[in-house]
């Protein structure tokens, strides 16, 4: 009798201990989601390269920032219809020239989980030339280095050049500041590795499709760079291969290339799940 006694204030105070516990420790440390990325994959922003004043490249008939909206817009659609338990954010709707740091902070601000941004290739051999050795597609991730064979990194960055203050704006994108190169470092590792599982899903993807491709390649690509989350630009074709460009300026083309985005989408969902 006299132990129940005693042992009833221990009893409460045990339980009140707990429940603050358990309260204390749902609130310090929510629940673990890193076993299951596929709980916090919720949003993709696709970003339809260059817009207004910045063309990017161009074929005979069509130019890059029309195709990479194109393709943008219809891989918006198919998200909506086949993945709606997706959000999808776009850096440009219609043709409005974003600048390439603004691109990255949509991204940031809307807690994107992959970032897909949507280009044209063009090689040195000019536009309509027949004989055309450079086709097909062509995946990047962001890395920082600066390696010999950097071709699409100067095209795709040479946007900054459109905007007047770009010294100034870009002053940390600059990979020779020791402190950049930390913050950037850092960003890269983080998601270098399920960038480049996004990257090959695409490739093989692309492949199954009966698309040429040129595959994965690491470079510095300013507008990956600063993007908080897995990151890919996919060039969709050579559109100065006048080939590739009927192929990626035409309805079916466009229809082909979401398709292959929209597969290699799901897998991904998939293996960022089981990791
Ligand atoms: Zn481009």
């Amino acid at each position: 009798m006299n132990k129940t006694f005693t042992n009833l204030p221990t009893i409460l105070l045990n339980s009140v201990l707990a429940v603050l516990y358990i309260s204390l420790n749902s609130f310090t440390t929510p629940p673990d989601s890193s076993k299951n990325p596929a709980f916090r994959f919720k949003t993709v922003v696709i970003d339809a390269g260059h817009g207004g004043k910045d063309p990017g490249t161009h074929g005979l008939h069509s130019t890059e920032k029309e195709v990479a909206l194109s393709i943008a817009k219809k891989l918006r659609k198919a998200i909506q219809e086949q993945m709606p338990i997706l959000n999808v954010v776009m850096t440009r709707t219609d043709d409005t020239f974003i600048p390439l740091d603004e691109r990255s902070a949509i991204a940031n601000r809307h807690n994107g989980n992959l970032f897909i941004s949507i280009h044209c290739n063009s090689s040195p051999e000019g536009t309509g030339y027949s004989d055309h050795k450079q086709k097909g597609t062509l995946m990047l991730v962001y890395a920082l280095h600066r390696s010999a064979e950097q071709l699409e990194a100067i095209r795709e960055n040479s946007s900054i050049y459109i905007e007047k203050d770009y010294q100034a704006k870009y002053r940390s994108y600059d990979e020779d500041d020791p402190v950049n190169r930390i913050l950037m470092n850092a960003y890269m590792h983080k998601y270098r590795k399920q960038s480049i599982l996004f990257g090959d899903l695409l490739n093989k993807e692309f492949k199954n499709g009966g698309r040429q491709t040129i595959g994965v390649k690491e470079q510095s690509i300013l507008v990956l760079a600063h993007s908080a989350m897995p990151a890919v630009m996919i060039e969709t074709g050579f559109i100065n291969n006048p080939r590739d460009e009927d192929y990626i300026a035409s309805d079916a083309g466009q229809d082909e290339i979401v398709q292959v985005i929209m597969n290699a989408l799901k897998e991904y969902r998939v293996e960022t799940a089981v990791q």
